[in-house]
């Protein structure tokens, strides 16, 4: 199978260069050629398969070229080591618990897979190096996706003083091969110094050098695994086709529930439900997209003025807006109404949702009243509310537990490095990496 670039159909590459790349040399986006509709057997049993089953046929379809079967087996063996289960609030409401993994956030399913497709792709005994500028969340869960993948390195860039002790504490504590660089600057200095690198034609001879952004389709494919697992299990109980309600920022996680569609999954519409940041569901209302910049909110990992997967969604639906419409709808929530779901999620179902699941839930409520269609749904729960204590406990009037992963890491520490801002001294470092 390969992969064209959302800017230009008639540039495709093959799925070693996508994942390589990350994003084509025209700045879209790389796309899947073809979305061939999964066979009805694979359908009917679909309800009996676990999510390691379901996520092996789905990962051929895109990976058979290029892998074997045992290998494709094996990647998704290392990756999906944790479940995702769907957790019934009452009889046409679930939850897709997507926060198992290491990191606790739903970003450990891309990121895990992309890791090990990396190293299954890249030629052996050459050492890959993967530099990431992080704010926070990205950085944590691409540690976790990479930490013991052998051939590869991780050098992660994250602005001193910028990220928070939890975060600081998932990136750097794992050590191994994760080097965690605390950047005497901001953001925008990590990033620099990371796209420097990558300019650096005397560099990039040196080493191998290669990105973990999130709009690899590496990160993007695995994703869709869950969608197909969730549907399944809504067939058990025979509430199929369900409305799923999926929080979002830069709309990676959406987009891989439209391609599971695609491919012939039932889902009766997708809801994207977003925090203050509004651009999708304006942009929906208006047929017009107009990026802004993000403001701060509660469900921080959703705080995006420029959903960079937006170029994808577009891609599959054409510019016809109204087919867009008839399979998204859209609406965003303020901070008030989240911490109001918060408690009444929990005085209701007696769950405990943090604050970006809590707006997914807002979005069916808010699809419910306002379409009438009282169809069976299904939100995602997409980080787990430990990561949100303060906020989750004064809603629902208890302590949330700390799962035990979560406190190792925090009585673990911290070991990274200091570096300037300046590129020589990042250049240098990179050089002269300690075995
Ligand atoms: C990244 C993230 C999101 C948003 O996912 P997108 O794919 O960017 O739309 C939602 N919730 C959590 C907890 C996240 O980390």
């Amino acid at each position: 199978m390969l992969f064209y670039s959302t800017k230009n159909r008639s540039h495709k590459v093959s799925l070693e260069e996508a994942v390589r790349r990350g994003m084509p040399p025209d700045k879209g986006l790389y796309m899947p050629e073809m979305l061939p509709r999964l066979s009805q057997a694979f359908f009917n049993d679909l309800p009996r398969l676990s999510l390691r089953d379901i996520a092996v046929q789905v990962a051929s379809v895109f990976l058979r070229d290029v892998l074997t079967e045992q290998a494709i087996k094996e990647v998704v063996e290392d990756s999906i080591t944790f479940e995702t289960p769907l957790v019934r609030l009452e009889k046409g409401l679930h939850v897709l618990e997507l926060f198992h993994g290491p990191t606790l956030a739903f970003k450990d399913v891309g990121a895990r897979f992309m890791a090990r497709l990396m190293a299954r792709l890249h030629p052996r005994g050459e050492m890959l190096h993967i530099l990431v500028a992080t704010s926070g969340d990205t950085g944590s869960a691409v540690a976790h996706g990479f930490y013991n993948v052998p051939g590869v390195r991780v050098i992660l860039l994250y602005p001193a003083g910028r990220v928070s002790p939890l975060q600081e504490k998932q990136m750097t504590t794992l050590g191994g091969n994760i080097i965690a660089l605390e950047v005497d600057g901001v953001f925008d200095d990590c990033q620099r110094l990371v796209k420097s690198a990558f300019a650096d034609e005397s560099l990039n001879a040196r080493m191998a050098l290669s990105s973990a952004n999130s709009i690899n389709i590496a990160r993007l494919l695995p994703q869709s695994f869950y969608y197909f697992y969730a549907v399944g299990q809504m067939m058990r109980i025979g509430e199929t086709p369900p409305v799923i309600a999926v929080p979002s920022g830069n709309f990676g996680n959406l987009t891989a529930g439209l391609l599971a569609q695609r491919m012939g999954l039932p889902v009766r519409r997708f809801i994207a439900a977003v925090n203050a940041n509004a651009v999708f569901p304006a942009f929906l209302r208006d047929g017009v997209f107009r990026p802004a910049p993000s403001v701060a909110t509660l469900s921080n990992a959703m705080d995006v003025g420029n959903p960079s997967n937006l170029g994808r969604i577009i891609d599959l639906f054409g510019s016809d807006m109204e087919t867009l419409r008839r399979h998204i709808y859209s609406a965003s929530f303020s901070d008030a109404l989240t911490r109001e779901a918060i408690g009444e999620i929990y005085r209701r179902y007696g769950y405990v949702a943090d604050p970006h699941g809590a707006v997914g839930w807002l979005g069916v409520r808010h699809y419910r009243r306002t379409s009438g269609d009282e169809h069976p749904a299904l939100f995602l729960e997409t980080a787990h509310p430990a990561k949100f204590a303060p906020t989750v406990e004064k809603e629902i009037g208890q302590n949330v537990h700390l799962p035990e992963r979560l406190q190792a890491c925090l009585e673990r520490s911290v070991k990274s490095r200091p570096i300037s801002a300046e590129y020589d001294d990042f250049k240098h470092f990179l050089l002269h990496i300690p075995a």
